[in-house]
């Protein structure tokens, strides 16, 4: 069966979510080969077999944690000169994008970005994908040398399938390029205990509706019972009431996540780019005309005031 190789992304070797849906998504196309790059690069393979890789090839060096971008697709080029794989597959993340082009330009292959979705065709994997503010899916297929495609977090439901993962050595030159961009600084970011936006099941998310920086506790209330990130629309961003990392949209962030429950929030066309793949859509809003109405799964017409406040309540009291 063709190797499939996987870039992995990892924190000092804890696996990410999004890495573990590439595996398992691999799976319907060949045989998956992962790439542990950096420290703690060789802690992520218990985890890596367990979801479906044969092989975890690693590599630690200080280049990876001294420089961006470079070192990561010298390494998984040369992954790719090891295994000659079916396809390459990287994480949607702006890294995982960038690392994905940088390889596709070098081995001369054609690159799809942001697929959600994936299986195998006659011709290679075919993969789809989301695109025009959502308003149209498609299917598309690599034409020329290895398929390079970057999945979406949330695109698969993550499934356990046990393989050897039998660690491997991989072999790095470095490229002349590797030192372009040193990194000169690390801050880490104040962590709200809440998952990442791109990677959550569950957004909940506010807009203009809830009218002022110290309401957002509602949505963060019902969101920590709900174990979601939370997300904002551009114009509470704008006036200051959210942070503008939390912002989904077509400038802000893309979301797909199981469930995303927008409070106060209109629904215009630029925010709907960023969360309209999300699998099911709930919408509390006062106006019963509000076009998010129109792409919800359930919507609750109502003022999020009362609304809001109430079903964190129900929440709390189920989970007793
Ligand atoms: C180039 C460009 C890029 C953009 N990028 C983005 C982007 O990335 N993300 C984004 O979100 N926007 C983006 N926008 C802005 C976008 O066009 C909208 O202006 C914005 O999404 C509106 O935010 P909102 O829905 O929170 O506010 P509004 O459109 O003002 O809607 C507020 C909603 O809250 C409801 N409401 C008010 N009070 C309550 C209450 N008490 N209870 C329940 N409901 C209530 C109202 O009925 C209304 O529907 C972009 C615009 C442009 C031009």
């Amino acid at each position: 069966m063709a190797e499939v190789l996987i870039y992995v992304d990892h924190v000092d070797g804890a696996v990410r979510k999004p890495t573990l849906e590439l595996l398992t998504l691999a799976r319907r196309i060949g045989e998956p080969v992962a790439v542990a790059l950096g420290n703690g690069a060789a802690y992520t393979a218990d985890t890596l077999a367990e979801y479906g890789a044969v092989k975890v090839l690693t590599h630690d060096a200080s280049e990876y944690a001294e420089y961006l971008v470079v070192p990561r697709v010298d390494a998984l080029q040369a992954a790719h000169e090891a295994v000659s794989p079916a396809a390459v597959l990287v994480p949607s993340s702006a890294e995982g994008k960038e690392i994905a082009a940088r390889l596709a330009l070098r081995i001369g292959s054609g690159i799809i970005t942001d697929a959600v979705d994936l299986e195998a065709g006659d011709e290679g994997p075919v993969a789809t994908q989301s695109v025009f503010a959502a308003s149209f899916t498609t299917k598309s297929r690599v034409s020329k040398g290895i398929p390079v495609i970057t999945i979406k977090p949330n695109s698969a439901a993550v499934e356990a399938a046990p393989a050897a993962g039998v660690v491997e050595a991989l072999s790095v030159t470095f490229s002349d390029q590797v030192t372009g961009t040193k990194i000169t600084g690390r801050t880490p970011r104040e962590s709200t205990g809440r998952p990442e936006l791109t990677e959550a099941a569950i957004v909940v998310s506010g807009g203009r509706g809830v009218n002022g920086a110290e309401n957002f506790s509602i949505i963060e209330a019902l969101a920590d019972q709900l174990g979601a990130a939370v997300g904002a629309s551009r114009a509470a961003v704008d006036v200051g009431w959210y942070p503008h990392t939390n912002q989904v949209g077509q400038t802000g962030k893309s979301v797909s996540p199981q469930l995303y429950i927008a409070n106060g929030i209109s629904g215009a066309i630029q925010h709907r780019a960023g969360m309209q793949t999300s699998k099911t859509i709930v919408a509390v809003n006062k106006d019963a005309e509000a076009p998010i109405f129109e792409l919800v799964d359930y919507g609750v017409v109502g003022d999020l005031f009362d609304v809001v406040p109430q079903l964190t309540e129900e929440i709390k009291a189920r989970k007793k």
